[in-house]
């Protein structure tokens, strides 16, 4: 059986290349644009200051690699982690959007932006926010720059909208109930996210 190709940054398997590139193009295409910009600004860069220097020939043949570029954004995130999210409103599950902490619409609090993915060609958007979404499977994406914790309340801040006790989204003042791998919480905002876990937010009129 031939060995699985898995995605460098989400981890996710698949059975070709072809099928990679697709996934890399459809979930990861903000990296892959700050990829290519940064690889471009870097041979652009050298080539210019190494025939000034005259030694252009022999350097410039070992950056003709574009995995080089790919290689200096990918090692600075410290861990990539993936707890899931389920928000139910009166029984009813509530969509959990795409790209939160990628798009500047669905990135609100940008406190923790130090802490995401660099991405150094993207001007007005340097960073990927440390916990995000790529598509809208509830699965969240912690990718971390520094060894810290993230909580619940972390997420929500930076998509911009309410979650705590009593609200949830745009709903307020009913009964919150949250499980955490089928285990109540009263944790709420301040709930660690961790590897693999289920989180469960049920809001009820009262
Ligand atoms: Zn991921
Ligand atoms: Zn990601």
């Amino acid at each position: 059986m031939a060995k699985a190709l898995r995605c460098k940054a989400c981890k996710s398997a698949f059975s070709d290349k072809r099928a990679l590139k697709n996934h890399n193009r459809a979930r990861h295409r903000v990296r892959g644009l700050a990829t290519t910009a940064l690889y471009f600004s870097i041979a652009i860069g050298l080539t210019a200051s190494l025939a000034y220097s005259g030694a252009f020939s022999p350097i410039f043949t070992s950056l003709s690699q574009p995995a080089a570029a790919a290689e200096i954004i990918h090692k600075s995130v410290i861990f990539h982690i993936h707890p899931r999210l389920e928000i139910f409103i009166d029984g009813q599950q509530a969509t959990i959007p795409a790209d939160i902490g990628i798009d500047p619409k669905l990135w609100k609090n940008r406190t923790l932006e130090r802490y995401g993915m660099p991405m150094p060609e993207m001007k007005e958007m340097p960073y990927m926010s440390p916990i995000h979404t790529h598509d809208t499977s509830g699965t969240l994406h912690l990718e971390s720059t520094a060894n810290r914790i993230y909580t619940l309340g972390d997420f929500f801040d930076i998509w911009g909208v309410r979650f705590n006790a009593t609200c949830v989204l745009d709903r307020c003042g009913g009964t919150v109930t949250m499980l955490a791998n089928g285990v109540k919480s009263d944790e709420y905002r301040n709930h660690i996210l961790r590897d693999g876990e289920l989180i469960r937010i049920e809001f009820r009129r009262r």
